[in-house]
């Protein structure tokens, strides 16, 4: 008996099988849910395809999220598949790269900023709108995935942090939009794992560093560590559970000074 039997999950942000998305793609098939992906553009769609089908899906549907039209007609789309939806993961996120690099305040631009708030926590909120029809009444939950650079200013982070932080208050403003509904929000905080969207921060390697020298189990996350806390706050077991950014960091966050 999986934790997700009967439950159907949408995954966006699948690029490749590093991703976050990936991970929890493949914990919720292992515990039982359907799972439909999205690609972002047609040069990741054949990779996502294929991600798809290793956990028996054929559903693989466009949605860059910067377009409102692509938005709402993956739910379309998805209902020609589906009648109702339990499972909304968003794990997409976006800065130009010359914004995570260095002096946060020589670096930002207006465009810069936007672009990461845009694609970072407003997509989050406009997923969960076009969502939430079909999630209503069904026991249903929806996940994103922070960074602890939300809530502390980490180096060359810079306006991703901002924009986790508008992405974590989105998760308790939704969370109270959505309860009425039964429809839960969550966040997970995870710790720095090499991705393709990791590989534009600059110094990745100190920060997978840092993490192995000072965190309470002295290592890094995996994908798969992640997906199955997805997989966890997803299910019915965690039933009271809204609002809530859970970290997945080897305990970084609740260090004050290495010992
Ligand atoms: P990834 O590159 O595998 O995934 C990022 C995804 O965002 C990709 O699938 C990409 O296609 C998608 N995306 C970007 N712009 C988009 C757009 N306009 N429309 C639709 N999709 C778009 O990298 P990842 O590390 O798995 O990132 C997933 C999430 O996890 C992000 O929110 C990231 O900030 C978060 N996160 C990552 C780490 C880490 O160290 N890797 C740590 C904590 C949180």
């Amino acid at each position: 008996m999986g934790l997700l039997n009967n439950k159907r999950a949408l995954i966006i942000g699948v690029a490749n099988n590093r991703s976050i998305a990936w991970g929890i793609a493949e914990a919720m098939h292992r515990e039982g849910a359907s799972i439909a992906l999205t690609y972002q553009n047609e040069r990741l769609q054949s990779r996502v395809e294929q991600c798809a089908a290793n956990v028996d899906s054929n559903i693989t549907l466009a949605c860059d999220v910067a377009d409102d039209d692509q938005i709402q007609s993956v739910f379309e789309q998805l209902k020609q598949h589906w009648d109702g939806l339990d499972i909304l993961v968003h794990s997409v996120a976006y800065a130009p790269k010359e914004q995570l690099d260095g002096n946060y305040l020589k670096n930002l631009n207006r465009q810069g900023f936007l672009t990461a708030h845009e694609i970072s926590s407003y997509s989050f909120a406009a997923l969960g709108q076009a969502a939430s029809g079909m999630m209503k009444g069904h026991a249903a939950s929806m996940l994103t995935l922070s960074y602890i650079g939300a809530v502390r200013a980490m180096p060359n982070y810079n306006v991703m942090g901002v924009a986790k932080a508008s992405l974590e208050s989105n998760v308790r403003y939704m969370a109270s939009s959505l309860g009425a509904d039964g429809i839960r929000v969550n966040a997970i905080s995870a710790g720095p794992i090499r991705t393709l969207a990791s590989s534009g921060i600059s110094g990745m390697r100190d920060f997978l560093n840092y993490v192995e020298t000072v965190s309470p189990l002295k290592r890094n996350v995996t994908i798969e560590e992640v997906g199955n806390t997805a997989a966890f706050l997803c299910s019915d077991y965690a039933s009271a559970i809204t609002g809530e950014i859970t970290y997945v960091d080897a305990g970084f966050n609740a260090i004050g000074m290495a010992g």
